[in-house]
């Protein structure tokens, strides 16, 4: 009988418990917000005007930050494309997925893994809740057809899958990181849903296309939410720019390839502004890492943050972001919380009143509310890994460099013990090593590592299983 009643109060209880999720759920779906982000490839920290760029020209992005949020403390999950992209689309780090490697730091031509289908992306997880969904530009997280965003939740799919320097030809005329390259010379194709439509991609007018693509898409489902995430193929090497911005920017092509790009988000912008959505959408715009420095005057800038694509560096992973949505994203705001990409997902999904998935270890933190305004950031730690090494870890404005490593060239990674240690409020730029005037700082954000590599198990490398060399 005292267990029958207990039983009771207990259906009771969950019951309560059901109608405050469910009301949760209604409030967020009454509102459930159309979501589009817009990720750059290898866009620097310092590359455009309202970042602090003194000739690249950027007034979409601008108006962009005025109507809305920029953060100055915001990272991507990798300082390369792949781990990149994994862990934006499901909130994990790319470890835990198997989308890191060591010794192939991302998929190429020749890469026969992809995300894994037991991964649940941003996109599966909207279009549960009735999300239309699209991916326009460039994929990265497996070409096989199995792995393509077709079959990871979109709806529909038009863009190179893989990185632009990719299917080089043996009688390229130059490097990937020319300033007068030619389509000719990379081999990459151009995809629709599941089946390439052009080959080679005619490079010029991909990104002029991709946000043709994006305004249709976002006319197509006025009526309807949707998700939207168009990942530029530019301003990642070869460089390319259409006849509209070529021989434009004072900064030279790196600089009209950038201006291109800051027209199509323009662009994405007016359609939402025209068709009644502003209040609508939440439009995000980040970039995957950051600047390819050895690509010289091909590559981005840190502006002042060090090094770039490929390292732990601020440079590697700190990015210019900017979240817009008028009326809840609040305007002209410089939000310092730290944030990453891989905060998106339980943030889209929880305006979307979608719960995250429970089965598996999420790294992103719901910053929901930090978009709308909050003063604080839910999260006060940030791990720094290249590849499936931990470098660095970041606790409030200290972060710790257990090993540091240039983003590319020959130079081995170096240990350190203790770790270096910058105030990256004072020392954004990372010069001044100040572990011995602060041990405790030391010791706790050590405790913090401990923890954190205790909870990480590491998924099936995707990234080393490649085709058998052609014989
Ligand atoms: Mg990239």
């Amino acid at each position: 009988m005292r267990k029958h009643r207990a039983g009771l109060l207990r259906l009771a209880l969950s019951g309560l418990l059901i109608t405050g999720v469910m009301a949760a759920r209604s409030d967020a779906q009454a509102e459930r917000p159309n979501i589009v982000i817009l990720f750059a490839d290898d866009l620097g920290y310092g590359d455009l005007t309202c970042y602090g760029h003194p000739t690249i020209r950027t007034p979409h992005l601008d108006r962009m930050a005025r109507e809305g949020t920029r953060f100055t403390d915001f990272y991507s999950a990798a300082p390369v494309c792949t781990p990149s992209r994994a862990a934006l689309l499901t909130g994990r780090l790319p470890l835990r997925s198997g989308m890191t490697s060591d010794t192939r730091r991302v998929l190429f031509p020749n890469s026969r893994g992809g995300l894994p289908a037991e991964e649940i992306t941003l996109a599966e997880a909207l279009k549960g809740a009735g999300y239309r969904t699209a991916c326009i530009g460039k994929w990265h997280l497996g070409h096989k057809p199995e792995f393509l965003p077709t079959r990871n939740g979109f709806d529909s799919y038009f863009g190179i899958p893989y990185s632009n320097d990719m299917d080089r030809l043996p009688n390229a005329g130059g490097p990937s990181g020319s300033l007068s390259p030619k389509v000719g010379w990379f081999n990459v194709p151009l995809m629709r849903n599941e089946t390439v439509v052009e080959r080679p991609a005619d490079q010029h007018t991909l990104t002029r296309r991709y946000s043709e693509e994006a305004s249709k898409f976002i006319r197509a489902n006025r009526r309807n939410p949707f998700l939207l995430y168009v990942p530029f193929t530019m301003p990642h090497v070869p460089l390319f720019a259409s006849s509209e911005f070529a021989g434009k920017s004072p900064r030279g092509l790196y600089g009209d390839v950038v201006e291109e790009l800051d027209g199509a988000v323009g662009r994405v912008l007016d359609t939402l502004r025209a068709e009644g959505l502003s209040r609508k959408t939440l439009v995000v715009f980040t970039s995957d890492n950051g600047p390819w420095l050895t690509q010289r005057l091909a590559g981005g800038s840190a502006g002042l943050l060090r090094d770039g694509k490929g390292s732990t560096w601020e440079g590697g992973m700190r990015e210019p972001a900017i979240a817009w949505w008028p009326g809840k994203v609040r305007a002209g705001r410089v939000c310092r919380g730290v944030a990453s990409t891989l905060d998106l997902f339980p943030a889209c999904l929880a305006l979307a009143g979608v719960q995250p998935p429970a089965d598996r270890p999420i790294d992103g933190h719901d910053i929901s509310g930090l978009l709308k305004g909050d003063e604080r950031s839910p999260r006060n730690t940030y791990f720094f890994y290249r590849d499936t090494q931990l470098y660095a870890v970041r606790k409030g404005a200290f972060k710790a460099h257990y090993l540091t490593r240039t983003g590319y060239g020959q130079a081995p990674a170096v240990r350190h013990d203790p770790p270096l240690l910058f105030n990256l409020d004072v020392d954004p730029s990372e010069t001044m090593d100040v572990a011995a005037a602060h041990p405790d700082v030391v010791r706790d954000i050590a405790a913090v590592t401990e923890r954190h590599r205790a909870g990480m198990v590491a998924g099936r490398n995707q990234l080393d299983d490649i085709d058998p060399p052609a014989r």
